[in-house]
């Protein structure tokens, strides 16, 4: 019997981690001859999230193991532990607030088991349901990062998805601190099938991403797999550059061509000091970002910190 372990990120999901394990035990209960283990990440939640999951996990006679972490330190760092614990021959990573289909668990099992592919992943097709305005900034995400980035990002396609054992190894292997899963699920290669359905809306709870901390999360994910922007800085530099000898050129000339002239304009000159100075930090700041992440990796901090495993 194949073994499946599901890894669960949670954080502050009280009111969800029951619903879960009720409803996904159902779905999986259809699927024969695999076993599953749940690997609960407990993502430094200060609501009863890890009361209810070890009330889940003394109740069953199910595998139902959990990590706590000593605070909250991101849904990709739990993902990471998750992996990491995980034994299963296939692993699958889903959130716990249901807006993962479960019942799409037993065709990603169907299609990995059957043919040569190491990865099924789920994607949206539609966003009903989600404020208009995050999902053109999301639109304007994929489009960015795809062009100034050789990692390809399917749009749409979701952390939620069925890997084998080779795949979650290769994962593993990228131990870097600065961790965007969507960008090193397609870096690593391999394989991988998208399975469509409609957007599912979420029951209890809320969302943990605010537009600010999403937008953030956009801008590590370019800075993380391309270096483009770094590039475009420089560019920027020669293409001022090259109009400034224009400009002068311009100035000398009328200057012999129309005598005293070159006095005129000084509050033309202090916008063009303003927008020169505005793109120089620009430019630093796109430099300082990759310094930050070099300066994070060097201290070689851990992902994670376990305060509690069962
Ligand atoms: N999550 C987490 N740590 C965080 C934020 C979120 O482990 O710091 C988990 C959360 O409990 C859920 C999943 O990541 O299982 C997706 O989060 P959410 O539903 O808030 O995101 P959305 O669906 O709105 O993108
Ligand atoms: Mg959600």
């Amino acid at each position: 019997m194949d073994l499946i372990s599901i890894i669960v990120p949670c954080f502050n999901e009280e009111e969800t981690v029951n619903d879960f394990y009720n409803v996904s035990r159902d779905n999986f209960n259809l699927i024969e001859n695999v076993r599953f283990e749940y690997i609960f990440i407990d993502d430094g939640s200060t609501d009863e999230t890890l009361k209810n999951i070890k009330h889940l996990s003394s109740r069953d006679n199910i595998e139902i193991h959990y990590v706590s972490f000593s605070r909250n330190f991101g849904k990709e760092a739990a993902l990471y532990a998750g992996l990491k614990y995980a034994t299963g021959k296939f692993v699958v990573v889903m959130d716990v607030d249901l807006q993962d289909p479960p019942k799409l668990v037993k065709n990603m099992y169907e299609l990995i088991n059957t043919s040569d592919i190491d990865c099924v992943a789920a994607r949206r097709v539609d966003r009903t349901g989600e404020p208009r305005i995050k999902s053109l900034f999301s639109n304007i995400f994929y489009f960015i990062i795809n062009k100034l980035s050789d990692t390809k990002i399917v749009p749409g396609a979701r952390d939620f998805r069925m890997m084998t054992r080779k795949m979650v190894d290769s994962i593993l292997s990228m131990t870097e601190y600065n961790r965007f899963s969507k960008g090193i699920f397609s870096w690593v290669g391999f394989e991988t099938k998208y399975l469509e359905y409609k957007n599912v809306e979420r029951k209890n709870g809320s969302s943990s991403w605010p537009f600010w901390k999403l937008f953030r999360y956009s801008v590590d994910g370019i800075t993380d797999f391309s270096e483009v922007p770094l590039a475009l800085a420089s560019w920027v530099g020669t293409i001022s550059f090259i109009l400034s000898i224009f400009g002068m050129a311009f100035i000398v000339l009328r200057a012999i061509i129309v005598p005293g002239s070159s006095v005129y304009g000084w509050a033309s000159l202090i916008c063009v000091f303003l927008l020169f100075g505005g793109i120089q930090l620009l430019c630093l700041g796109i430099v300082g970002k990759y310094i930050g992440k070099i300066y994070l990796q060097t201290k070689n901090r851990p992902i994670y910190i376990v305060r509690e495993t069962k």
